[in-house]
């Protein structure tokens, strides 16, 4: 016991020394612009919660008829003890939104990517995924066991020379493993701490072109792009053309759990194959009542209200940092790249009750640090100003044009 108990406290200060420790803070209200910290007020920048559904009334409601109708918990895996009405209304939504035959519900995104790489793709497989990649993504393909390899973040040279190598016979005339291998492409769409978009109308071509399938993970993209809010890939009239869409229902959504859309068959084969799908007990009925909720709220006009706000706090955050992003999502990364400085400047926006958290490794890479602005549609014009003045304070706007005092 005390062996176990110096060699954790060896690990943390190693940790601490590189400005890596971690440690949660307890908010005491709801997850909106303005949360609770021990007794004090903060303006919050830092959720995903894009359109400001995590408490919605809607939502509220959605979820507390679901616990008077159905309980709280759901028992046992949805293939074992029965799979409770909540989840199949929530698929049927999910089809319905994304344009697909059908949708599988997880317990998280995170379930999602790692029960369904680990079911399509094996030890003779290649996947081929980008430089920044989600964790959930790369831990997925870790356990496949598939070859794993990495392109240059949004490089389509790069990514075609990778495809090059995984089509072409060796020159053995044989492969190792298999005749062929399967080739599976892995992108974000919006990726998650830069904010940027993958170029999916170009990836969709070069996988026809060498044959191989596509996951793309728009988990901060749905519900706020294309139409009626169903995905950057709809926006790019791919999404039809796309093997595996997946996404969050924690994100846009306001709720929780993942999804996997596509064709009937692929469902039908994760519900047999996908292990964090089938020894897992199924997510509370509340949670996907929710979150089906959300699906409804997000195609309705009521939701395009939500992104059309989002939007222009986006744009009015913008034009005050002097960005000028044609293209923006609702994620603005202000890089610092030490992970001391992202600490000392994340710290004293909390001391001017704003909450950004620092954004270190190994969630980027390391000297990489950064604070991640998220935007919600739920902020007010005044919280930008807020957040501008406090940035401009803390001297982080440094080559910006001088704006009359009363911006
Ligand atoms: C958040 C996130 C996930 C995981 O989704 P959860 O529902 O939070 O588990 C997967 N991929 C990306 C890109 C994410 O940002």
């Amino acid at each position: 016991m005390i062996e176990f108990e110096e060699e954790l406290n060896q690990r943390l200060s190693a940790l601490r020394e590189q400005n890596l420790f971690r440690e949660l803070r307890r908010i005491d209200s709801p997850q909106s612009p303005h949360v609770e910290i021990g007794g004090k007020p903060f303006l919050n920048f830092s959720s995903n919660d894009y359109l400001g559904l995590a408490n919605d009334p809607l939502l509220r409601e959605a979820a507390i008829e679901a616990v008077k109708q159905f309980g709280v918990g759901s028992g046992s895996s949805r293939l074992i003890c029965g799979s409770l009405a909540p989840h199949h209304q929530l698929e049927e939504a999910l089809a319905d939104f994304k344009k697909t035959e059908a949708a599988l519900v997880f317990s998280t995104g995170y379930a999602a990517a790692l029960g369904t790489i680990c079911a399509l793709a094996g030890k003779d497989d290649i996947l081929i995924a980008d430089k920044l990649i989600h964790a959930s993504i790369i831990d997925a393909a870790r356990l496949s066991g598939a070859k794993i390899r990495i392109f240059a973040h949004n490089d389509l040279d790069d990514l075609e020379k990778i495809l090059k190598w995984a089509t072409t016979k060796p020159v053995s005339g044989v492969w190792l493993a298999k005749e062929s291998p399967r080739v599976f492409i892995v992108t974000e769409s919006v990726f998650s701490m830069d904010g940027d978009f993958a170029p999916l109308r170009e990836i969709v071509e070069l996988k026809e072109k060498y044959g191989a399938w596509l996951m793309v993970d728009e988990a901060h993209a749905t519900g706020i792009f294309g139409k009626e809010g169903r995905g950057f890939a709809e926006s790019c009239g791919v999404a039809d053309r796309i093997e595996i869409q997946m996404g969050t229902l924690g994100k846009a959504f306001g709720a929780s759990g993942g999804y996997i859309a596509g064709s009937r068959r692929l469902i039908d084969y994760l519900i047999n194959r996908a292990r964090s799908f089938i020894f897992s007990t199924a997510p509370v009925s509340a949670a996907a009542a929710a979150a089906t909720c959300a699906v409804h709220f997000v195609k309705s006009k009521s939701g395009d209200d939500r992104r059309h706000s989002l939007w222009q706090r986006v744009a009015e955050l913008q034009a005050r940092l002097n960005l000028q992003n044609t293209k923006a999502s609702a994620i603005v990364p202000l890089l610092l790249g030490e992970e001391k400085k992202a600490i000392e400047t994340a710290t004293a926006l909390r001391a001017l009750g704003i909450l950004i958290p620092a954004i270190r490794y190994p969630t980027v890479a390391r000297g990489a640090a950064r604070l991640r602005i998220t935007v919600t549609a739920t902020h007010s014009e005044g919280d930008i100003k807020q957040l501008h003045s406090a940035l401009a304070n803390l001297g982080l706007l440094s080559d910006e044009k001088p704006r009359p005092s009363n911006a």
